[in-house]
């Protein structure tokens, strides 16, 4: 296996001269903090970013690893406004809407695709049903019969397609760069960022927060937000919270596609399979494979590689020479119904989720860390939030 151009794009690796925050001294941490943020993911630092922009000075995020070195640097970077439901749609389309703002404001590479769902014959109605809901919400999704689809996109073969959805706005963006413009943009606004820097425990005064522990002190706070990914639950455990996040591994797998034409196309999901690829000048991005059970570790598990080339090939067959120049994993956070978890913990005044970002978690972060801010720092969120209380589940909660 070689880095190729795509890896360069996609990898989860930093520049050099980024490392420089990494050595950064923990023992120069504040002894208070407003709001400490535990977790630099892309759902952290978000909210250090919209918690800058509402005039919260004293911020503090701390990452153990590196920023956007959980789920977030490992993502594929798709965003689709595809939804199934009409509250997730709503939620998908103000998503997009923020990460648009990221674009002029802080210069990310969102880029639009388009994505295509593709739909079997036994599906075609549901398909229809899903483009109505889209409508009658204001947001468009084109239906492709047959002989458009192959119009459209003459290099898919698409011959077991009934029927496909397509929705042209639908970006993708480097996850780890979006992550570290957005760490600038919260540092800039005086959020301090802390790399290498656990938090191993939580201070309570009765039931309420009084503020972290890491491995060499305690910050005072009135306010922790736990957006820690796929750790959630064990940074809450000790303090007795529990969170229902599991930890799920996901594959990425990189083709060159480097000469095929066009170079470049929609992100396409079939609707009945765990699979999803990416045509990108830089690089075909296949994502797939989720091994049962909880898995914290992030090593590629190339078993998976056939179950993301299939599929590729089948839809792409110009790339079955192509060669595989890169491989990764990551964990996302998923819990119980699939939904995030935002909000205060009511047994616990003080402690705000901001987590089980799941799937689409890199989409969601930027608008996640605006909601959670508008919850500190005014009580309320601009988006119904009732749907994703951490509350809703029966065993979340303090104590057994
Ligand atoms: C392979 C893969 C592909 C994906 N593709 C997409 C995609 O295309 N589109 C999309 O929208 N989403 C995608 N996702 C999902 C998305 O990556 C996640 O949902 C999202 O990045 C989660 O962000 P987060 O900030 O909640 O968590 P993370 O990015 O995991 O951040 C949590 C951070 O908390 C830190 N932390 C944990 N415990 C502690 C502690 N005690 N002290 C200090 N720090 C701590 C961790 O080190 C970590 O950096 C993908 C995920 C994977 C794994």
């Amino acid at each position: 296996m070689t880095g190729g151009a795509a890896s360069a794009a996609q990898k989860p690796t930093r520049d050099a001269d980024r490392d420089r925050h990494r050595g950064d001294d923990v023992s120069d941490l504040p002894e208070t903090a407003d709001v400490v943020v535990v977790g630099g993911g892309i759902a952290g630092v978000s909210t250090a970013f919209f918690l800058g922009e509402a005039g919260v000075r004293s911020v503090v995020v701390l990452e153990r690893g590196t920023i956007g070195g959980g789920a977030t640097g490992r993502a594929a970077g798709v965003m689709t406004l595809q939804a199934a439901r009409e509250p997730e749609l709503r939620f998908q389309v103000e998503s997009l809407a923020v990460h648009e703002r990221l674009r002029e404001e802080l210069g990310t590479d969102l880029t639009p695709v388009g994505s295509l769902l593709l739909w079997t014959v036994e599906e075609a109605d549901a398909a229809r049903r899903r483009a109505a809901m889209h409508e009658a919400a204001g947001v468009r999704l084109e239906i492709l019969e047959p002989d458009e689809l192959r119009y459209r996109f003459p290099d898919l073969t698409a011959d077991d397609v009934a029927v496909a959805t397509f929705s042209a706005r639908d970006p993708w963006a480097t996850p780890l760069a979006t992550v570290e413009r957005l760490a600038d943009a919260a540092r800039a606004r005086g959020a301090i960022i802390r790399e290498g820097c656990e938090v191993t425990g939580l201070e309570l005064e009765g039931e309420r927060v009084r503020g972290v522990a890491v491995r060499d002190g305690t910050i005072a706070t009135p306010t922790v937000v736990n957006a820690a990914g796929a750790w959630a639950r064990s940074l809450a455990a000790p303090a007795g919270l529990r969170i229902p996040v599991a930890a799920r591994k996901r594959q990425v797998f990189v083709l060159d596609a480097a000469g095929t034409d066009p170079a470049a196309g929609p992100f396409i999901e079939e609707e009945a399979r765990d699979f999803y690829c990416m045509k990108r000048p830089d690089g075909v991005i296949m994502v797939c494979g989720q091994p049962p059970g909880e898995a914290y570790d992030t090593a590629a598990e190339w078993g998976y590689l056939d179950d993301a080339l299939a599929p590729t090939i089948r839809r792409y067959p110009a790339l079955r020479h192509a060669r595989v120049t890169d491989a990764w994993a990551g964990v996302r956070a998923v819990t119980p119904d699939g939904g995030p978890i935002l909000g205060t913990m009511p047994a616990v005044p003080g402690y705000v989720m901001a987590g089980g970002l799941g799937a689409q978690g890199f989409a969601r972060g930027p608008l996640v860390g605006r909601l959670v801010s508008e919850l500190i720092t005014t009580g309320r969120a601009s988006l119904d939030l009732s749907a994703y209380r951490p509350d809703r589940f029966a065993r979340a909660g303090r104590g057994r």
